[in-house]
């Protein structure tokens, strides 16, 4: 067989740190790799695969539209997308009812900064600590993390960062000027650190108070990860922008933002998206969210996220910092750097992902099943037993 390692080391641009080895093939919660090894996902493509590797129902609507019609742009009107917009409208927060369709989170975010901006004529926005956005130049800029940003300053647009859940430096750094505040609600990337009802709360009134825009990222959060639709349901918080991906379409590629009403008119040629809307992706995400709902993926989001977190609470490991996490979005934060065990997991069969250094982050499809939830534990207790194990010899 061909050395497809090998050959994608050869050829790929060099901006990713990859792990030794190559999936071919997904089924529910279990990948393959190209030796014929099984593995439980627990990483979902990050966030991406919720419904799990190649849902039989969701296949069957990608393989009808691919044969049906692909490619649509929105100079004309598409059935696929119509019916998108209609239900993305009916599971998104009140007084969200319009939305821009793209193709990816980051291309969510830079809309978002660009409709704030159109709806404000302001130009200064605000960001959290240990916020991540996207890698594109205007969600680059919210982004904190100076390993992401830093070699790009010249080219961002300005971003202040506040302290996550602190109410007095928010309220201390918007001002008349301030287009919008981003947030979170559950920082990812940043560790899986859950947003204060109290901080959400103070952000949207303290957005009204100065006519700027609060911008929630669902990119990660969204589509039944956290337990409910979206994280903006735990906190009955009203965006007047909302950036979707991941997991909007079951891994076909697709962004969304979900526009409120402050934001005024948005005028022909302001923005667009060549693959933005396209008849595929709706299709996929369309059926995407009717099997989140037909199977209950949400409510089991809620229940199996609880068993997991109370499974990881009765581990009694002197490694173990903080367990954080809210639905299937899960977080255990660690006294030393996760990479041993990110590999000693992926040699037992588990694909585990970090946030951060030190964060062993948690995202498996959201109908895993608790015996699946109980092997991974298995695993994991294995793996920090051995690592206490060569500390202590
Ligand atoms: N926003 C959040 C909260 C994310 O977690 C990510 C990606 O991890 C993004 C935006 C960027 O999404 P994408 O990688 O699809 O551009």
């Amino acid at each position: 067989m061909a050395d497809f390692i090998q050959i994608e080391n050869q050829f790929t641009s060099g901006v990713y740190g990859k792990r030794d080895c190559c999936f071919v093939k997904g089924q529910g919660a279990v990948l393959w790799d190209s030796e014929g090894r099984e593995y439980l996902d627990f990483g979902t493509g990050i966030s991406v695969a919720n419904l799990g590797h190649c849902h039989p129902r969701l296949v069957k609507a990608i393989q009808q539209q691919a044969a049906t019609l692909m490619t649509s742009p929105e100079l004309g009107y598409n059935d696929r997308r119509a019916q998108l917009l209609q239900i993305l409208a009916s599971i998104t927060p009140d007084g969200i009812n319009r939305f821009f369709l793209c193709s990816s989170g980051t291309e969510a975010v830079e809309g978002c900064i660009k409709f704030a901006h159109i709806a404000t004529g302001r130009s200064k926005f605000v960001a959290t600590m240990r916020g991540f956005h996207g890698r594109t130049i205007g969600s680059l800029a919210a982004t904190h993390n100076k390993k992401y940003r830093e070699p790009f300053a010249a080219l961002t647009p300005s971003f202040s960062h506040v302290p996550f859940n602190k109410v007095e430096k928010l309220a201390a750094t918007v001002n008349d000027q301030t287009a919008a505040v981003i947030i979170e609600l559950v920082q990812g990337e940043g560790g899986v650190r859950l947003a204060d009802a109290e901080f959400v709360a103070a952000a949207r009134n303290i957005c009204d108070e100065h006519g700027a825009m609060l911008i929630v990222d669902e990119v990660q959060t969204g589509f039944g990860r956290t337990g409910k639709m979206f994280a903006c349901d735990h906190f009955g918080v009203k965006p007047d922008l909302m950036s979707m991906g991941k997991a909007i379409a079951g891994g076909v590629p697709m962004g969304a933002i979900g526009i409120g009403d402050q934001i005024g008119e948005l005028k022909p040629g302001l923005h667009g998206s060549t693959f933005g809307g396209n008849p595929l992706a709706c299709a996929s995400a369309l059926e995407n969210i009717a099997i989140l709902t037909d199977e209950h993926l949400i409510e089991n989001s809620a229940s199996q996220g609880e068993y997991f977190l109370k499974r990881l609470r009765e581990i009694d490991s002197p490694e173990i910092r903080e367990i954080r996490g809210i639905g299937l979005m899960i977080g255990v934060e660690m006294k030393s750097r996760v990479s041993p065990i990110l590999q000693a997991m992926m040699d037992a069969g588990f694909v585990v992902l970090n946030a951060g250094p030190t964060v062993v982050r948690f995202l498996p499809p959201l109908n895993i099943t608790k015996q699946q939830i109980d092997s991974v534990i298995e695993s994991f207790v294995g793996c920090l037993n051995n690592i206490q194990d060569m500390q202590t010899a």
